[in-house]
């Protein structure tokens, strides 16, 4: 790895951790961050939870966690051309969707409307909850004690009121500061990846087609010219090819553009980074594109009738649960019912937003169904 830049997170120079604990031996504080999070309860659980499509639909299809790994590679990559901390964009790419609901969106919009009385639901709020507090692998502290950097990367939205209860960690948003580059990076990573696996798993899928995706200029342009190469490819490979220049165009776009807003703040600190405008950033021309192919995935993918189909039950296991829930604690497992006789609903959220989409299945069918246990 080349050097670091003077306005990359530093390890040595880390904001710290809540507890505070011995330098690691033979790796730094981001790397050991990294690790926590690859060795956490809820990393594994993103195997079984949905991105797009429900885990039992097919085994080709993106879950969580092969999402956050595709995230954390493009994230890499141009965090090594930019001179950034590696570990820590990975550590963040890795744990951002941790607090994620079973079901995608539509399970975190559910669980959103049942917490409205009771302090809502935000799901990268929950992240931090899941690396803060959740995790219970550590015998001094609960939680994963991470770093400050990598903290301030997972949340990478929160509700002012939200954030003002937070401390540290929550101060940029009522501020308006920005995190690290390595947090901008791991954001907009996470947009290219989740645009570009979108479109394979829906033609895959068949509820997109090839001929859709032509109104799409970025798709329509590299699919031309992978057609006009090899015009008896076959489909599938012509989609795979056009699908990896599409990434490759949006990470070197993402890179160009950086290098020239740093160049052009020049930051000489990360604090100068934290004070600056957003410096990882799409060029206009790209990030257009990049709009319009979300544009199209919305209207034509996430609406799509049998999405949505799984979407209204999706909304309805996880009402139906949070419901019978807070109706009788008692029906809660043993350790959750604990935590709920402190904070009844919360305690629920936690337990719902850390199903796999089988176990909230299960779960339901359990609580419902008169010949299940
Ligand atoms: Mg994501």
């Amino acid at each position: 790895m080349d050097a670091l830049a003077p306005y990359a997170a530093d390890p040595r120079r880390s904001r710290g951790r809540i507890h505070p604990e011995t330098a690691p031996e033979g790796r730094n504080e981001f790397q050991r961050d990294r690790d926590r999070i690859v060795h956490s309860g809820a990393f594994r659980r993103l195997e079984y939870k949905t991105q797009v499509f429900v885990n039992h639909e097919g085994d080709l299809f993106r879950t969580r966690l092969t999402h956050s790994i595709e995230v954390a590679q493009i994230a890499r990559t141009v965090a090594r051309r930019l001179r950034l901390h590696e570990d820590l964009t990975e550590a963040i790419s890795l744990a951002h969707d941790l607090g994620h609901t079973p079901f995608g969106h539509a399970g975190q919009d559910a669980l959103n409307r049942c917490m409205q009385p009771h302090g809502g639901f935000e799901h990268n709020l929950q992240s931090l909850r899941v690396v803060d507090e959740l995790e219970e692998r550590y015998i001094a502290h609960d939680g994963l004690n991470l770093c400050f950097e990598t903290r301030e990367g997972v949340l990478k939205h929160c509700s002012p009121v939200n954030a003002a209860k937070l401390g540290e960690v929550g101060r940029r948003f009522i501020e308006h500061t920005r995190p690290s580059l390595e947090a901008q990076l791991a954001n907009l990573a996470d947009e290219i990846a989740y645009v570009n696996h979108d479109v394979d798993d829906g033609i895959r899928s068949g509820l997109v087609s090839v001929e859709q995706l032509l109104a799409v200029e970025l798709f329509a342009r590299h699919h031309r010219e992978v057609v006009a190469g090899w015009p008896g490819a076959g489909e599938r490979r012509q989609v795979y090819e056009t699908v990896r220049r599409m990434i490759n165009e949006l990470v070197l776009d993402l890179s160009r553009r950086s290098e020239v807003l740093i160049a052009e703040a020049a930051p000489g600190s990360i604090d100068d980074v934290r004070a600056a405008p957003p410096l990882i950033a799409f060029s206009d021309e790209v990030g257009a594109r990049a709009a319009q192919l979300k544009r199209f995935l919305f209207d034509n993918l996430y609406r799509h009738y049998r999405v949505l189909r799984m979407t209204s039950k999706a909304a309805r296991i996880v009402t139906a649960l949070f419901d019978a829930f807070a109706a009788d604690p008692r029906l809660l497992p043993d350790e959750h019912r604990r935590k709920a006789e402190r904070n009844r609903h919360r305690a629920i959220a936690d337990y719902i937003a850390g199903m796999t989409d089988r176990y909230a299945i299960k779960e339901h069918r359990r609580l419902f169904a008169v010949d299940e246990a």
